[in-house]
């Protein structure tokens, strides 16, 4: 590409292909060839994408393509004479005459065959970010300077998109490496107390009562735990969108219930009181019984811990147009109001020493935010600060429904010990302790119990011990679970084997 100025000077300008500026030379023509070399220089000039301005000593414009008409607003024929100034915001446009004296006496170049990013102003005195590349020439005894403008507001913004998510990354990795270790800190702290309980329950001294208070104490740690390890799996669920929900027409009172019946130990434990007011007439909605009332005692049982001792909790439903608002209301610690814009992010927690101490992972509230807008509702915080209380509001679709409501039957409760037959059951799981310890347990339940620890020696176990049914655990080394069962399946002997699968994959 080329650009030409004057009577026989030829200033080629190199372009690679993305039109950016890599060099340039100058060259004297023939004034034979002069007219045509005129022609092509303007056709290509007028069709650069890049601005081409020419100055002169005093700054004063002798050249403006249609590229810097397009950015700057100003034609041609309105900048040619005018001092280039015109296009540059302060600071800039005061300092361009001295700019330009300073180069003329010391040589001292900034911009000249450097270039850099600048700001240009638009005739209607917006400004824009650009690039820009000065070259410099002489004519006879007159000095000229070319400055080539690319408006790069688009990639400004992309830089600044990028900067961001730049950012945004290292605070995930950041809140990320808080959460391991407040992880590993609320994983170990049942530990203590469950191994303490263990030591005494293994005292030749230890008498009934003890034993007793060690074995609630460790029911209690490990109940924590469980509830620890199944809120992280559900939100590394709910994050990979691998959630499913089992949706029923039901009673909004059924949910509440079996939230209740969730949360009122937690609730029991701190001493509070809990106030349920749902309205007289059924109110139906689409739910995930198990996953609503999850969210409903997770909201209770965050009520009871952030409320100090003895506190209240209000639990209430009432319709509103085609909604049913459910509000858990607490007299609590409250929220800061920088919290509560924040207080259903991932890992989110109040005052760290406080959550600490009150225990948590900061999911529970990411899961019931999750949760509820998967049945199509939407959850919000309100808080008048801290001491004042809050209040957690879920709003969900009521069921507009023709047909008249069947009531639901509760699963029944399988009894503790099933009556009557011994049954012939294999135990498939790798980790030792949980397969001799399930096999404990059926054992106390009367059942003829063996356990295996892999694949191959279940398959071989099911044609030797002959089980009626395989208590089989998917993560197993080197061939599956799956595996086992399709093996098993195989064989028409083994078709009706009952087989059921134990994994914490969910
Ligand atoms: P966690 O309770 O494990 O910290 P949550 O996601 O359930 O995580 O809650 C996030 C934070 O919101 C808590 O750490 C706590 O500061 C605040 N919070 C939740 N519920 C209440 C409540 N009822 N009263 C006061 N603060 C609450």
């Amino acid at each position: 590409m080329v650009h030409g100025f004057g009577a026989n000077i030829l200033i080629t300008a190199l372009y690679d292909e993305a039109g950016h500026l890599r060099g340039y030379s100058k060259v004297t023509r023939d004034l034979t060839e002069r007219k045509a070399t005129e022609e092509l220089l303007r056709s290509v000039v007028d069709h650069v994408i890049d601005g081409i301005i020419t100055i002169d000593e005093d700054g004063v414009v002798q050249s403006f393509n249609s590229a810097a008409e397009k950015l700057f607003g100003y034609t041609a024929a309105e900048m040619i004479g005018q001092n280039v100034k015109a296009l540059m915001p302060e600071p800039y446009h005061s300092q361009h005459d001295g700019y330009i004296a300073n180069y003329a006496r010391t040589g001292q170049a900034k911009i000249i065959g450097i270039g850099r990013e600048v700001v240009g102003r638009r005739k209607d005195g917006s400004t824009f970010p650009m690039d820009l590349a000065v070259s410099e020439f002489r004519l006879g005894h007159c000095r000229f300077f070319t400055g080539i403008v690319r408006d790069i507001t688009e990639r400004k913004r992309l830089e600044q998109e990028l900067l961001q998510r730049v950012q945004e990354l290292a605070e995930a990795d950041r809140h990320k490496n808080d959460f391991l270790a407040m992880l590993a800190h609320e994983l170990r702290n049942p530990l203590a107390p469950i191994r303490n309980a263990l030591q005494i329950m293994k005292m030749p001294r230890a008498k009934g009562a003890a034993v007793q208070q060690g074995r609630s104490m460790m029911e209690r740690q490990v109940q924590h735990l469980v509830r620890l390890v199944d809120d992280l799996l559900d939100i590394s669920r709910i994050m990979r969108g691998k959630i499913e929900l089992h949706k029923e027409a039901t009673d909004l009172a059924t949910v509440v219930q079996r939230a209740v019946e969730t949360a009122q130990p937690s609730i029991d434990a701190h001493g509070h009181e809990l106030m349920v007011s749902l309205p007289s007439r059924p109110i139906r909605i689409e739910a995930d019984i198990i996953r609503l009332a999850q969210v409903i005692s997770n909201l209770l049982t965050n009520a009871a811990k952030y409320s100090d001792k003895a506190g209240r909790i209000w639990l209430s439903a009432e319709p509103e147009g085609d909604f049913v608002l459910l509000r858990v209301r607490d007299s609590g610690i409250g929220i800061a109001p920088d919290l509560l814009t924040r207080i259903f992010d991932l890992f989110v927690q109040g005052d760290s020493s406080l959550a600490r101490s009150r225990g948590g992972l900061g999911i529970g509230l990411t899961l019931v935010k999750n949760l509820v807008e998967m049945h199509n509702g939407s959850v919000t915080a309100f808080s008048c600060g801290p001491g004042q209380g809050s209040e957690f509001i879920v709003r969900l679709p009521i069921l507009s429904e023709i047909e008249p409501y069947q009531e639901e039957e509760e699963p029944q409760q399988q009894p503790a010990s099933p009556a009557g037959r011994t049954r012939r059951v294999l135990v498939v799981d790798d980790n030792v302790d949980a397969a001799e310890s399930a096999a404990l347990l059926l054992r106390m339940w009367g059942h003829e119990v063996q356990t295996v620890h892999d694949g191959p020696s279940a398959l071989e176990a099911v044609c030797t011990h002959r089980p009626g049914i395989v208590l089989l655990d998917i993560g197993l080394p080197g061939m599956s679970g799956y595996e086992v069962a399709k093996q098993l399946r195989a064989q028409p002997e083994f078709k009706t084997l009952v087989v059921a699968a134990m994994t914490g994959y969910g």
